[in-house]
């Protein structure tokens, strides 16, 4: 049985989890190709209009996914991954909410998976659901310590700051071929002792790592800058951001989002921070602007950029510019002059 595994949302966080899985029951996920336009005038074609960019890119890459010849595609609900968090409503609104756009004849695979409800609860799940494809208990939970290995090595990898490529090509190996011969994945060529700004770049990990998307952002500014992202952050220096909060921000997204942009924006080792936001998220239109309002505080330069299906690279690339230059004439000469007056 070939089971695909759209390259698009989960993806981008929870890929090695699920591959570990379905190595444990002895079965390969096959990605969908690296987004390209083909896959989002699909996704644009088949999604619905309302919907934000990342679920269009999503059932593009479903459709994709049928033309390699999958029997089945796996599409969790991920309802929860922590404790006290969610995922938003448009993903805890899978499969279904996409069950439209699905080629005929492929099948869906899906599960809840839901730490909320504790541990012994999602192992119960996995068991039913690989019970369901012919598989053992046994052999569901073998495959459950597998994915929970393979994550945290893949989230250790992040944290010691290696790149997506590189991190999740480990568990995606058609990943590091594919992005080497269609677009410069995390800028390998650059100079690094060039670049004498840092810059975070926050964000959905489906918006900041996947290139197409972001019309090539990463390597743009990688070309001026050392580039940190939230997944590098320990988890103590998202929990440290999100402390001056009055009440907990309950998104998983949005939390790391959050804790990573304020605790990039109090270390002094980061000149500026790039907010990398889509049109139609929820949960981004309240944390961009608290944010916005962290770094107004603390004088540290900020932007947002945000994309849409529509959105071109000229105007991005002006506007990056834009920033970079103000953010390096400040870090250069800021010091030469009194700020008075
Ligand atoms: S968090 Fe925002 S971008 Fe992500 S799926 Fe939800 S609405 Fe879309």
């Amino acid at each position: 049985m070939k089971v695909g595994y759209p390259r698009a949302v989960h993806y981008y966080d929870y890929f090695p989890f699920w591959a570990g899985f379905f190595r444990g029951l002895d079965l390969e996920l096959i990605t969908s190709p690296l987004t390209n336009r083909q896959v989002l005038e699909q996704g644009l074609k088949k999604a619905s209009d309302e919907t934000c960019l990342p679920i269009k890119l999503l059932v593009g890459h479903i459709q994709a996914l049928s033309g390699m010849g999958v029997d089945a595609l796996f599409l969790p609900r991920m309802v929860s991954v922590e404790e006290k968090t969610y995922l938003c409503p448009k993903l805890l609104g899978l499969p279904e909410s996409v069950f439209a756009s699905v080629p005929e004849g492929m099948g869906v695979l899906t599960l809840d998976f839901n730490m909320r409800q504790g541990k012994r609860r999602v192992i119960r799940t996995l068991e039913e659901f690989a019970e369901g494809l012919g598989k053992t208990g046994a052999e569901a939970r073998q495959g459950f310590l597998l994915a929970q290995n393979w994550q945290e090595h893949y989230e250790s990898r992040r944290h010691e700051g290696r790149s997506f490529g590189e991190s999740m090509g480990e568990f995606d190996p058609r990943l590091a071929g594919e992005a080497g011969r269609t677009i410069r994945f995390d800028n390998p060529d650059r100079d690094e002792s060039a670049a004498v700004l840092t810059v975070a770049l926050v964000g959905h990990p489906y918006l900041t790592q996947d290139n197409y998307a972001n019309l090539n952002l990463v390597a743009k500014l990688g070309e001026r800058a050392h580039v940190r992202f939230i997944e590098e952050m320990e988890p103590q220096g998202i929990e440290q951001g999100l402390q001056g909060l009055h009440k907990s921000v309950f998104w998983s997204h949005a939390r790391k989002i959050m804790g990573a942009g304020a605790s990039y924006i109090g270390d002094e080792a980061v000149d500026g921070v790039i907010y990398l936001s889509c049109f139609g998220c929820g949960t981004d239109s309240m944390t961009q602007d608290m944010v916005a309002r962290i770094a107004r505080q603390q004088h540290k330069p900020y932007m947002v950029l945000t994309l849409d299906e529509h959105s071109g690279e000229a105007g991005l690339v002006t506007r990056l510019e834009a920033f970079l230059d103000m953010t390096e004439r400040r870090v250069q000469r800021e010091s030469n002059f009194s700020a008075h007056g």
